[in-house]
């Protein structure tokens, strides 16, 4: 009889679990639904997040989807998230922080508004040089800031380093942005590690003598001079390439097409890398499903989605670059840990001080 009785209420526990997963799993994607006890379902991760785009709306909704919790989003400028995700403090709904570059992320890890995360998928999904040493942050997607060049004005055969546009023969046939842009003190940041500050500094002072006009625009905006002829090469990111070729605009599509793109440094210390990427919050209320959130974007199911929704690389080694990153080829990267684009900022600035890059 005893016997009997153990049996029975473990029959009603295993009933009891499997009605849960069912009325969790009609929840999905209806976060007004309610539970058979009529709570609400209150697993939920809230994202504050500098990316914008349709693709990705899809993949928190396959999340969703995947594990009922609910996604919150927040979209805004990097810095400006940032700045509410100081002045929230202790209140901060944000669980989880999505930004682009290691030298933004670093900025947050050192303003104490990201905590430490451990998980063997992150580890397993994302190679060591793209997270954080103290695994407060994680690259989701890779980018590559390479030399592109006016396919009629320049043969690719005369480019070959990142140093070489410093010599005397690139003078004003150079233009990249402003010192004031993360990408390139994240650029210059990397120098530094691989030939230390003095070469780095060199390196700056030689492309701020050969810029063909004061540095001006975004990314896009380098690979339009070229194309009108205001300079041969360019210092930018390929996905606004992709972005150009992908998009409406046709002007924007023509310049792209005028343009060929070349990795630099090939024989060498390989092309600068960096990533957009995500972190778990100092004061994150759901720090499980944040973790799982970050998991699932690192995921051979997610990264080519959420890699290609910007045209970047995906960081899982499993998934596969869209066609048009195929058709630019492979490429040899430099071998840093991106923590370093971070820890060498304040030196970047510096030396781009130093040598009136504007
Ligand atoms: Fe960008």
């Amino acid at each position: 009889m005893k016997k009997f009785t153990v049996i029975l209420s473990m029959m009603l526990a295993l009933m009891l679990a499997l009605t849960g997963c069912v009325s969790s799993t009609n929840n999905n994607g209806n976060s007004s639904s309610q539970n058979n006890d009529g709570a609400e379902n209150k697993e939920e991760v809230n994202l504050y997040t500098s990316r914008h785009y349709e693709a990705d709306q899809e993949l928190y909704k396959k999340f969703e989807e995947e594990t009922g919790i609910k996604v919150n989003v927040v979209e805004g400028k990097g810095d400006e998230l940032m700045e509410r995700l100081n002045i929230e403090g202790e209140d901060t709904k944000a669980d989880v922080f999505i930004t682009s570059d290691a030298g933004n992320l670093h900025q947050a890890k050192e303003a104490e508004l990201l905590q430490a995360v451990e998980s063997d998928v992150l580890v397993e999904n994302i190679p060591e040089k793209l997270r954080d040493v103290d695994n407060q942050w994680f690259g989701l997607t890779k980018r590559a800031r390479v030399i592109v060049y006016h396919k009629e004005r320049v043969n690719p055969e005369e480019l070959s380093t990142y140093e070489a546009l410093a010599e005397p023969e690139w003078k004003d046939r150079v233009v990249i942005r402003t010192s004031e842009n993360m990408y390139n003190m994240s650029l210059l940041a990397s120098f530094i590690d691989i030939m230390g500050k003095d070469e780095a500094k060199a390196w700056a002072q030689g492309i701020a003598d050969n810029m063909a006009r004061d540095p001006e625009g975004g990314d896009r905006d380098q690979a339009k001079a070229v194309a009108a002829g205001e300079a041969d090469v360019a210092i930018m990111n390929t996905y606004y390439l992709g972005g150009m070729l992908n998009g409406t605009d046709e002007e924007e599509k023509k310049v792209a097409e005028s343009v060929g793109v070349f990795f630099p440094n090939q024989e060498t210390t390989g092309a600068h890398i960096n990533i957009s990427g995500a972190g778990v919050t100092k004061h994150a209320k759901n720090k499980e499903n944040a973790v799982k959130f970050i998991e699932f974007l690192s995921s051979e199911e997610a990264q080519g989605q959420f890699a290609e929704a910007n045209s970047e690389y995906p960081v899982n080694e499993k998934v596969e670059p869209s066609e048009l990153l195929k058709s630019w080829g492979e490429f040899k990267e430099q071998d840093i840990n991106l923590s370093k684009l971070g820890e060498n900022q304040q030196e970047a600035i510096r030396i781009f001080n130093e040598v009136g890059w504007k």
